[in-house]
């Protein structure tokens, strides 16, 4: 069974030269209510010290992806945030409605990791209500949260059961790309933890097949992107 109607996936930025998308995804369920998962980068994306951003090229926000398939921010009632990095966390203070749904082991580490201080000021805005979880959670029949730590402590995945397509994985960072769904993977600079990130490897991979996943998407795949439907499009 599963309450899920619909997933969204939407490409809120984009860079050309690395062919790399930055993305989040709405998840409608059958009472209507809306799930968000993640907000996708800031209006002005600070890059981190040191790092030269490259030439993005100009997409529509989270918002405006949102509106023009008629939903506005105070339609969302649950948020899910996988991690608090810049292009995940960037606008979350545009949801102030909604529950934030975080693992617990993020929320605390971020507190005091200068790596997630670029985005503190959308996390830590007294007026958001977070709920923290304690690692792997049903939070719907069809909507499910898997802890993946290793590109950041607490990151999490999302697993969605629609009713026509099957399951549907959404990495996230914990595999960012198709190449990247292996055991023998290396660390990029912007991950934390080597172990962590192949035990999430495998508990991804393990899912896929124990569960005959229909469709894995990647976080920032720019090859499988072009191949996905995306808002307004929808799978059901
Ligand atoms: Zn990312």
């Amino acid at each position: 069974m599963t309450d899920v109607k619909r997933l969204y996936l939407m490409q809120v930025g984009y860079i050309a030269e690395r062919n790399t998308p930055f993305v989040c995804y709405l998840v409608q369920l059958n009472d209507g209510r809306n799930v968000l998962i993640d907000t996708g980068l800031p209006d002005v994306a600070q890059p981190p010290p040191g790092v030269t951003m490259p030439t993005m090229t100009p997409s529509k926000n989270v918002v405006e992806q949102l509106a023009s398939i008629g939903i506005q921010p105070s339609d969302i009632q649950f948020l899910i945030t996988t991690h608090f990095d810049g292009d995940h966390a960037g606008r979350l203070d545009a949801f102030k409605n909604a529950e934030f749904i975080v693992q617990r082991t993020h929320f605390e580490n971020a507190q005091h990791n200068p790596r997630f201080e670029r985005t503190k000021n959308q996390w830590s805005n007294p007026d958001l209500h977070f709920r923290m979880l304690d690692g792997d959670t049903e939070l719907f029949p069809g909507l499910r949260v898997i802890e993946t730590s290793g590109h950041a402590k607490g990151h999490q995945s999302v697993l969605v059961t629609l009713p026509n397509t099957g399951l549907v994985i959404l990495t996230i960072d914990a595999v960012p790309t198709q190449d990247a769904l292996v055991l023998d993977r290396q660390m990029r600079p912007v991950d934390d933890n080597l172990e962590e990130l192949i035990a999430s490897t495998r508990k991804i991979m393990d899912v896929i097949e124990r569960e005959h996943a229909a469709l894995v998407v990647f976080g920032h795949d720019g090859n499988q992107w072009a191949t996905l439907k995306k808002l307004p499009e929808f799978y059901d």
